[in-house]
């Protein structure tokens, strides 16, 4: 049988995605391969169809236990024999399972790293004819890789235990050059032919996001996608654990995943995702490994990941069934100081190496260059692009705001308090605090004391954190970090350096005004902003003309002039509920308002 007809026949698919075939097609001419695709690409078929096509048994090394069985089940679902070696097993169906293998029932098996030494399996290569094995997560080998796991390093040991060396197969969604040759090094592949699918997800939308108030973002992204399906990456436990109960309290659907909770719990959290009784997600990046969901529209990184591995990793996760999603980062200056903290607190890593991946994701994050192309050159590649126009940095101006003379204010504070007190200090000095502790200090006499009183006292640790986070400012100490200025800070103090703020505004991009309905019920994403502001002005008018508000305009007129931004009369007159008189009479007020709007908010036509 040709290999499509195994991928209808089995799987159901008629035509294999891009590059698929070419490895299916090494592999069947025993060749080493090296698969390097982004997560959602289809690796897993890479080596199912050979493994029905082989005569021997493909063994298949994964990580991922709690995945194998998923794996099985639906291998034996489509009629390939297949099964699982994990801690999951009773000791009766591990030998069960073992005398299975012995008499040759199964073409796939499925072992976990930390099994491949037992003396059980070890001794049951003697017996068996293994064609070919598999490694699934290979980048699980390499230090570099973001998910070290130091039981991959035995693999080369085992499959030099084999009577004839099998066809060594290895697959990553991590796309390095050090995570690259430390999986061919170190799994002693054989003149691999190695294939590199391009990382580009076309149908992934991403977007940076810098909220004031990441819940309220939340919220009311939630509000505006209801009924589908999305992860929320947070960066703790605790993380997790706050953001379910509010999500819970708001009456969304949603499940918990972390480390913390019992495997049982996790399993069950899983499983409510993945058969979508619950919708949302809310989880540690120990979820998600290999879970093979397709119909994930959106993946929120409530903090900044670790890197930008991990990053386009755990966003692959969203629309892996090729429709269109989205992958949110919403980045705060806090996420930073949080992830130096945690590199400062980690023993032994790699500081210097985690410093680098850091600076990587932070640049993510603030570049105003298309997203799509900056992962893409992260990646290795070289896009022919220079704006995909399906990210948000594509769909965005730049704003930026001059904050040198703020800037000086603190840093100056900082420096005349002697670099010997943290951000909660400095900020009630700056704003002028009459506690007993800055009296005895004798702060209030410094001539910074209440320099910026008419600040909050969030805005001035808001732009503390963006001068550390710009590295203007360093912290020392754990428990309680004190701030110290940098080279840069004084450069910023003696001379002249300009301290810069750069804001994305994002375009909004006017819907087709000829698509407007006549239908009251519509659900229109409408501009809740515009809304307000119209309301306003309608009941202004009913009052002066003494009647009431929805003789002006009813509600869903302005919901409509709210959803598609009309700026002229012909527009206006296809609003539902603005005819002629009406339009003479008070449409061209509304007009100029919403001319106004769509000047000031960035709103374009498509
Ligand atoms: P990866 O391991 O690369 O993250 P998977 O092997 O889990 O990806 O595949 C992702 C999804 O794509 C799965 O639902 C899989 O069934 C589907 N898929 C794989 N190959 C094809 C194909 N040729 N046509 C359609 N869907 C496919």
């Amino acid at each position: 049988m040709q290999e499509e007809t195994i991928l209808k026949k089995y799987f159901g698919y008629s035509s294999f995605r891009n590059g698929q075939k070419e490895i299916i097609q090494h592999i069947l001419n025993n060749e080493d391969c090296l698969g390097i695709m982004p997560t959602g690409a289809g690796k897993s078929i890479c080596y199912q169809i050979p493994a029905i096509m082989l005569s021997g048994i493909t063994i298949v090394i994964s990580p991922l236990i709690s995945l194998m069985k998923d794996q099985v089940d639906s291998l034996n679902n489509m009629g390939i024999p297949a099964t699982c070696i994990n801690s999951t097993l009773s000791d009766s169906e591990y030998l069960q399972t073992i005398k299975n293998i012995q008499y040759d029932i199964y073409k796939i098996i499925y072992v976990a790293p930390e099994r491949l030494l037992s003396e059980n399996f070890l001794s049951l290569l003697d017996f068996i004819n293994v064609s070919m094995v598999a490694i699934d997560e290979a980048h699980c080998v390499s230090q570099w890789g973001h998910d070290f796991r130091p039981s991959y390093r035995e693999i080369p040991n085992v499959i030099s235990n084999f009577k004839n060396r099998p066809t060594v197969v290895a697959f990553t969604a991590t796309a390095t050059e050090l995570v690259k040759n430390d999986i061919i090094n170190l799994l002693k592949l054989q003149n691999p032919y190695t294939l590199t699918t391009g990382f580009d997800r076309k149908n992934l939308y991403f977007s940076v996001q810098t909220p004031k108030n990441k819940l309220e973002f939340l919220l009311d992204f939630l509000d505006k996608h209801q009924n589908i399906s999305g992860i929320i990456y947070c960066s703790t436990r605790k993380n997790v654990d706050n953001l379910f109960e509010k999500l819970l309290a708001n009456n969304y659907n949603v499940s918990k995943y972390h480390a913390g909770m019992s495997e049982k719990k996790r399993n069950i959290s899983q499983e409510d995702f993945v058969y979508d009784r619950t919708e949302i997600m809310i989880a540690t990046n120990a979820f998600g490994m290999g879970i093979d969901k397709s119909n994930v529209r959106f993946v929120i990184h409530y903090n900044m990941p670790q890197d930008l591995e991990s990053y386009y990793q755990e966003a692959g996760r969203a629309g892996r069934d090729g429709d269109n999603a989205e992958c949110i980062l919403l980045f705060s200056r806090q996420d930073i100081i949080t992830n130096k903290f945690l590199i400062e607190q980690s023993i032994d890593t790699n500081h210097q190496s985690e410093y680098q991946k850091l600076n990587e994701i932070i640049d993510y994050c603030n570049t105003s260059q298309c997203l799509r192309k900056y992962i893409l050159q992260y990646f290795g590649e070289n896009p022919v692009f220079e704006n995909c126009e399906f990210c948000s940095n594509c769909n965005s101006s730049i704003e930026i705001t001059d904050i040198t003379i703020d800037s000086k204010k603190i840093l100056s504070c900082i420096k005349r308090m002697h670099e010997r007190f943290g951000s909660g200090l400095v900020t009630d000095v700056l704003k002028g605090s009459k506690s007993e502790k800055i009296k005895s200090l004798k702060f209030d006499s410094l001539s910074t004391y209440g320099i910026m009183k008419e600040y909050s006292k969030d805005t001035i640790r808001d732009l503390i954190a963006f001068l550390i986070a710009e590295n203007y400012v360093k912290t020392s100490g754990d428990k309680y970090p004190i701030l110290k200025l940098t080279e840069q800070a004084n450069n910023v103090l003696f001379s002249n350096q300009k301290v810069t703020i750069k804001k994305k505004i994002e375009k909004i991009i006017k819907p087709d005004i000829q698509k407007v309905t006549k239908n009251p019920k519509e659900n229109l994403n409408f501009n809740p902003d515009l809304f307000e502001i119209l309301r306003k002005y309608r009941k202004d008018i009913a009052k002066q003309n003494n009647i009431p508000p929805f003789i002006v305009f009813a509600d869903i007129s302005l919901k409509q002039m709210s959803t598609y931004y009309p700026t002229t009369v012909d527009n206006m007159l296809k609003i539902n509920g603005v005819g002629e008189l009406k339009m003479k009479k008070y449409g061209n007020e509304f007009l100029e308002i919403i001319k106004k709007f769509v000047k000031e908010n960035n709103i374009i036509e498509d």
